[in-house]
């Protein structure tokens, strides 16, 4: 391998590192001396599965970290591409059963390549404390992936271009309960127009998940009074996830 290639792939994986990617999936086959016969070796443990290990499934995380292999090099946006630092894809476990989306990185977010890692995202991880649970059991993302110069609200041709990376990671995740947090997340997830008060309270459907619209913590930061319904909105959520035990 060339130094520059190694130079790049180290970039690389320092850019995933910084985002949260603990595990790469690494392709046997490519393994540059992997030979055809080390895919056939049958272990004790293979002989026990149905399926040798190159027809085994694929995992959440792998496809996660394919997919984010796609959205870290995306540019349909031109002026969110031209002025992010990072492409902030989304942070947490590949087999959680709650998953939070906001609207879309901040100043801070930005800087550190992770979501809701500002002021919001204190109160956020105080949240999901709140209901027996720490950020690495969840997930957490954004309508958008970038940040949006000066946090303006994101245009609609800016949640068009991004909102299929978020259905992706839906699909790929399959969590039981999802957290809309604030209009934008509520409205791209259930297409809908209505406001975040009159969505929250009960449970929408999300392609088979528990999809509750609640606050964004911003919003509760500027509006303390409304903590109290929040917490009501994070109960619900709680009781869901014991139907499941989790
Ligand atoms: N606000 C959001 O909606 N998302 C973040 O990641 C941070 C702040």
């Amino acid at each position: 391998m060339s130094k520059d290639i190694i130079k790049q792939l180290k970039n690389h994986l320092e850019i995933l590192k910084a985002s949260g990617v603990d595990l790469i999936a690494v392709d046997a086959q490519c393994h540059p001396e992997a030979k055809p016969k080390d895919l056939r070796t049958v272990s004790k443990q293979d002989e026990d599965s149905p399926l040798l290990p190159e027809l085994r499934m694929t995992t959440a995380k792998d496809s996660l970290i394919k997919l984010r292999e796609t959205v870290v090099r995306c540019t349909k946006c031109s002026e969110l591409a031209a002025t992010r630092k990072s492409v902030v894809f989304g942070s947490g476990n590949a087999n959680a059963k709650l998953v939070f989306v906001g609207e879309a990185p901040g100043h801070d977010e930005d800087i550190q390549g992770l979501p809701f890692v500002g002021r919001a995202g204190q109160l956020l991880t105080k949240m999901i404390e709140s209901i027996g649970l720490t950020r690495q059991q969840v997930f957490i993302c954004n309508v958008l992936k970038c940040r949006p110069p000066g946090n303006r609200n994101p245009l609609p041709n800016e949640i068009t271009n991004c909102e299929p990376y978020l259905f992706e990671q839906l699909d790929i995740l399959k969590p039981i309960v999802i957290c809309a947090l604030g209009t934008f997340a509520a409205q791209t997830l259930l297409k809908t127009n209505a406001t975040i008060s009159s969505l929250r309270g009960r449970f929408h459907d999300y392609r088979g998940a528990k999809l509750i619209c609640s606050f964004h913590p911003a919003y509760l930061l500027r509006n303390p009074n409304d903590k109290r319904k929040a917490w009501e909105d994070l109960k619900m959520i709680r009781a869901e996830l014991n139907k499941a035990e989790v």
